[in-house]
């Protein structure tokens, strides 16, 4: 059944990946991009009146958890997904080898919103809580698995998921993340990793140890993390490893979470000009209801350190895109990509953010999800669970 041929018009495009932020009609047709320009012909379209909003490249969550029906922290895609005006959702290893044809059968199958996914290193996963990804024990490591999923999945895998914190490798210290990085040569794909000791236990694994088996490509997750473990020293300076981990290609994502944004941390980073390379949420059951909400909220939190409109647009668009490695594909509203198109209202209002700390910080704006286009199809938002 194809949807019919659709015109948002009116709306302010903001495009980073084409250089594009002008008030700008959309044209959508068989699920594609058709036109962008002005005054475009409406003949056979559905017209959307998108006056005074943003309309951007489908926004891309680059970090949630979304195995829907694994363990109780699991949210449907949905939720962080499309029903919050987000087109692309990416799952950081809630699967293990061992259950990824589950996931993709039944819950990336089900979903409007696109997944793609992390495979985590650990073959059960993040069953339960993520801490509990069993690293210690080498045995839960099968490079063979791996390599089958990644070889039968390449349209979802965009790399390989590793829980770089004490809770999760024990007493094995770095050699799980060692035989990561062999795995992930071996298959082509990058590392996503997991930094911050959100549960306390033991000494945290130095992160200068961790960042030199970093490689081009390779994102570290919960770079604002106010948890041991993070990117500060004890005096509250960038550790030099990891500036220069940064210059050799290695990327930062926010990944907000119940536990890893900390505004003191983010704030320290950002003056010392470390800004992220994509915004996401680590959204799960533990933080949709707060501190994270949902992708616009954790922008909006972004706008309130003083990143401008379009580089906020930029780090959950093209960045996104560029840094799993989809950046051909997704992340732009060029002529022929697939119509994901994320409409959002910039309301000029104050508002207090928290952080995983339940920090306060007051913002001037916040973005608004007010539809998302998927592949064509027009999705209009579920009510916010912020209060
Ligand atoms: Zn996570």
């Amino acid at each position: 059944m194809a949807d019919p041929a659709l015109l948002l018009r009116g709306g302010r495009v903001v495009d980073p990946a084409q250089g594009l932020d002008a008030p700008l009609d959309v044209r959508v047709r068989d699920g594609r991009i058709d036109a962008v320009g002005t005054a475009l012909d409406a003949a056979g379209c559905e017209v959307l009146d998108v006056t005074g909003l943003l309309v951007t490249p489908g926004l891309i969550d680059a970090h949630v958890h979304c195995f829907h029906g694994l363990g109780t922290n699991a949210l449907h895609p949905d939720v962080p997904g499309v029903s919050r005006g987000v087109t692309t959702v990416v799952d950081a290893g809630s699967a293990g080898h061992s259950s990824f044809a589950l996931f993709r059968d039944h819950v990336m199958a089900q979903s409007k919103t696109r997944v793609l996914a992390y495979v985590n290193l650990s073959t059960v996963g993040s069953v339960v809580s993520p801490h509990f990804s069993r690293l210690a024990d080498p045995r839960l490591i099968d490079p063979e698995g791996i390599a089958a999923t990644a070889a039968a999945n390449p349209d979802r895998v965009v790399g390989i998921k590793i829980m770089a914190t004490r809770s999760a490798v024990g007493a094995a210290g770095l050699e799980p993340i060692r035989r990561g990085r062999a795995i992930a040569d071996d298959v082509n794909l990058p590392l996503l990793i997991h930094i911050g000791e959100s549960w306390g236990e033991g000494e945290p694994l130095p992160v200068e140890a961790i960042v030199e088996l970093l490689r081009p490509g390779d994102t570290v997750t919960h770079m604002y993390t106010g948890h041991r473990g993070g990117l500060l020293d004890q005096s509250g300076r960038l550790v030099p490893a990891v500036r220069e981990a940064r210059a050799r290609g290695v990327r930062f994502d926010v990944g907000h979470g119940l536990n890893n944004l900390s505004f003191d941390v983010a704030q320290r980073l950002l003056d010392q000009d470390f800004p992220p390379d994509a915004v996401s949420t680590d959204l799960s059951h533990m933080s949709v209801r707060g501190p994270g909400y949902d992708l616009t909220t954790t922008m909006s939190k972004l706008l309130g350190f003083g990143l401008s409109r379009s580089d906020v647009v930029a780090l959950a668009t093209s960045q996104a895109a560029a840094l799993l490695g989809r950046g051909n594909e997704l992340g732009s509203l060029a002529v022929g990509r697939v119509a994901d198109v994320s409409v959002l209202r910039l309301e000029e209002q104050e508002w207090t953010a928290l952080d995983s700390r339940r920090e306060q910080m007051t913002v001037r704006q916040q973005l608004v999800p007010v539809l998302a286009v998927r592949a064509g199809e027009v999705i209009h938002p579920r009510p916010s669970d912020r209060p």
